[in-house]
């Protein structure tokens, strides 16, 4: 062990501390973790969480389903299985992948994961090499901010407008990175109802950036959840549907059933899907067999697509409660995104309003949200937050947003009165905001990324 003092003499309290690895040493709690610590108790309403609402889930089926699958495939369950997943429910897997589009999937193309968050990391962990850049929306999901950071992946954000990602401002950034010598390895997108802003990338741009990633030879990872929780009912064509080659496709069965099983998937061109299974092994040797079946079992005896029907119906309730209740009582200058589906809407203050430096009175107002800055690599967001509306029920929705409201009015009048001591021109207080590198200050920076911690693990 290598045992290393302190500038003052001191010997660290992790006996460990000179032994981790470079890419752990990065990691640090957030300042705004122990305000979600908070934010958990029952007189709090969490807009902030993105759990999915799992007491809308028939226990009773769960329960008989994981019965019978002890009682006549108990051997086979609770054994060890393959790296790559159950075949018979890889073979389901891609008749749920075919309501959005994908007929070609083969179930030798599809590796099952712990969550999709796992093939996240393991396809992070089979291109992504330290330094190298992985492109996202700005902003994006912020676990797979800290994967690609985990791995010291440079990020670098595209931005995005109400019709998704900007194909211009895509092409813009590869230009800039090439003549940067950087090597773009991924393009990370949440096309359908993104997490955290709700917005929807349109057919004809999905088609765009297909068509830019392929001739600048960069792998595109499309990330899905939320896509079978549309509120029209209608299903949006996934990426991969038009590009085999050129996308590998992340789904999960979290949101359309529940999170506890842990059971994601990644459908991948053959040569990947290989070297997937190949990580998968390294890192868990065999999938969980039980909640496997459980699954397969579960989607083969069970109305699932009813139940899909009935949490759509009803986070699309949940929805409308939200946007009611912020139309209702925003103040004027904050505008809001309006998801066709999933769970979450993106809520950009009037100019100067600090979402983070706002958290601690919005929880002392017995609110809670997500502030925008943990949603972009690097610093961008503060006068944005993510609100979620799919675990409150409507009404509690309805007071959270009234609290939000009169905090940030509160906010908003606090600042006026301090108006000759404080800048309202964010251009003025943030030199991004003028600068055309905003999306990335590491961009002359050959420096990876600082690995981070989560306060929002469950989204
Ligand atoms: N991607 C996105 C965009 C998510 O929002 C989430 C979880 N909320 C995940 C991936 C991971 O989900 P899971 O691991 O539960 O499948």
């Amino acid at each position: 062990m290598v045992r290393e003092h302190r500038a003052d003499g001191t010997e660290p309290t992790d006996r460990w501390w000179g032994s981790y690895a470079a890419r752990a040493s990065g990691m640090i709690a957030s300042e705004v973790r122990a305000l979600f610590a908070v934010a958990s108790r029952p007189e709090i309403v969490s807009l902030a969480g993105g759990m999915p609402a799992v007491d809308a889930l028939p226990l009773d089926a769960v329960a008989s389903t994981v019965a019978d699958l002890v009682t006549s495939r108990g051997r086979v369950a609770l054994q060890y299985g393959s790296a790559q997943g159950d075949p018979e429910l890889r073979a389901r897997i891609c008749d749920v992948m075919a309501m959005e589009g994908i007929t070609d999937a083969h179930p030798d193309n599809v590796v099952v994961t712990v969550g999709s968050q796992q093939a996240l990391d393991l396809l992070t962990r089979v291109f992504v090499d330290p330094g190298d850049v992985v492109l996202t929306e700005g902003p994006t999901y912020v676990t797979a901010i800290n994967t690609f950071a985990a791995y010291q992946a440079r990020v670098v954000h595209v931005s995005m407008d109400g019709d998704g990602l900007v194909p211009d401002a895509l092409r813009e950034t590869l230009t800039r990175l090439a003549a940067e010598g950087a090597r773009v390895k991924l393009l990370y997108t949440v096309p359908t109802f993104q997490n955290p802003a709700g917005i929807t990338l349109t057919a004809s741009r999905r088609a765009e950036v297909l068509e830019i990633c392929r001739r600048a030879g960069v792998l595109v990872v499309e990330d899905n959840p939320y896509g079978l929780l549309s509120f029209t009912g209608e299903p949006v064509r996934a990426m991969r549907a038009d590009d085999p080659d050129g996308v590998v496709y992340l789904g999960s069965f979290s949101k359309t059933l529940a999170p506890g099983m842990r059971v994601g998937w990644a459908l991948a061109p053959a040569p990947v899907a290989a070297r997937l299974v190949l990580a998968a092994e390294s890192a868990i040797l065999s999938h969980s067999m039980f909640t496997q079946l459980a699954v397969e079992r579960y989607l083969a005896t069970q109305p699932w697509p009813e139940q899909i029907k009935a949490f759509r119906e009803m986070y699309r309730d949940r929805r409308d409660a939200m946007l009611t209740a912020l139309a209702e009582t925003m103040p004027a200058g904050a505008t809001w995104t309006r998801p066709e589906g999933g769970f979450f809407i993106w809520l950009t203050l009037p100019d100067g309003v600090d979402a983070k430096a706002m958290l601690p009175r919005a929880i002392a107002a017995r609110v809670a949200y997500v502030p925008g800055t943990g949603f972009y690599a690097d610093g961008s967001g503060r006068n944005a937050m993510r609100l979620s509306y799919c675990y409150p029920p409507p009404e509690r929705i309805r007071d959270g947003v009234r609290r939000l409201a009169d905090v940030l009015r509160a906010e908003i009048s606090l600042r006026q009165t301090f108006a000759p001591l404080a800048t309202t021109n964010p251009r003025a207080t943030n030199p991004r905001a003028t600068n055309p590198r905003a999306t990335n200050p590491r961009a002359t920076d050959p420096r990876p990324a600082a690995p981070r911690t989560s306060d929002f693990r469950d989204q």
